[in-house]
């Protein structure tokens, strides 16, 4: 389970985080929507390590992440798929996916973690010789999820999956998130979409300049008057 308290985040003087408390229990989805500049991005990089906290807690299965290094928090079994999917351009598609197991102490299983892989994503395999640089977004989005999943994660940080990829696409990348949910893998979804964000969540939380402004059922949000005025275009 992620659990944060009173969470502040600054990048000097300006406060980008304002004191958020959120859980994630283990097998949900989670989504945080709000909307640009809300503080989402800011929120998962303190979780990983790449920001750090000016104040609050931050623990992972009773773990204070915000005293442990981000290779540290991977083997801990949290996986960041971050915005914009971050592909090393001139590697293949199978490399890409082999970096992504390279916290594993045991590498042995590294030909079955790849065929998992492959099996969730078969568009990689055609393309598993191709260089990540060359995939369409959506493929890369795909290739950021795969290298992911490589490293064994019981709980993936997923931010804007749905950013600049077709609405047939988005789809796509949707329902594998909720095949990854079926397989016991929770999740919390950073998402301006916020429509496919809230369908698949189970619960959910509106970040609003740095705070948490409105919390609960996933389904709930979806049919508040508030959230469809400000997030949904209703
Ligand atoms: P978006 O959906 O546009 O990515 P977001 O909700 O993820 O937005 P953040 O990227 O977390 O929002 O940004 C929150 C605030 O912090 C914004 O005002 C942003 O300008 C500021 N900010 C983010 N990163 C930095 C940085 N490295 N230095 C200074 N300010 C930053």
């Amino acid at each position: 389970m992620l659990k944060i308290d009173n969470l502040n985040v600054s990048y000097g003087a300006i406060d980008a985080v304002k004191g958020i408390s959120l859980t994630v229990n283990d097998g949900e989805i989670v989504s945080l929507i709000g909307a640009n500049g809300a503080g989402k991005t800011t929120t998962l990089h303190t979780i990983t390590g790449l920001v750090p906290a000016k104040s609050g807690s931050i623990t992972f299965d009773g773990h204070d992440l915000l005293n442990t290094p981000s290779n540290k928090i991977v083997t801990l079994g949290m996986a960041h798929i971050p915005e914009g999917r971050h592909v090393f351009t001139r590697m293949s598609v199978q490399e890409n996916l082999e970096m992504g197991a390279y916290s594993l102490k045991d590498q042995s299983g590294l030909q079955k973690d790849l065929d998992r892989v492959f099996g969730l994503f078969p568009r990689l395999k055609e393309r598993r010789h191709q260089l990540a640089g060359t995939l369409s977004g959506g493929e890369q989005q795909m290739l950021a999820m795969g290298r992911a999943l490589m490293s064994h994660p019981t709980m993936i940080l997923m931010d804007e999956p749905s950013m600049g990829l077709s609405p047939l696409m988005v789809k796509e990348i949707f329902s594998i998130i909720t095949r990854l949910h079926d397989q016991g893998i929770t999740v919390l979804l950073v998402e301006q979409n916020a429509k496919m964000a809230l369908s698949i969540a189970d619960r959910a939380y509106v970040l609003e300049t740095g705070r948490i402004t409105m919390q609960g059922d996933a389904d709930d949000l979806l049919h508040d008057e508030k959230v469809r005025k400000a997030y949904l275009g209703a």
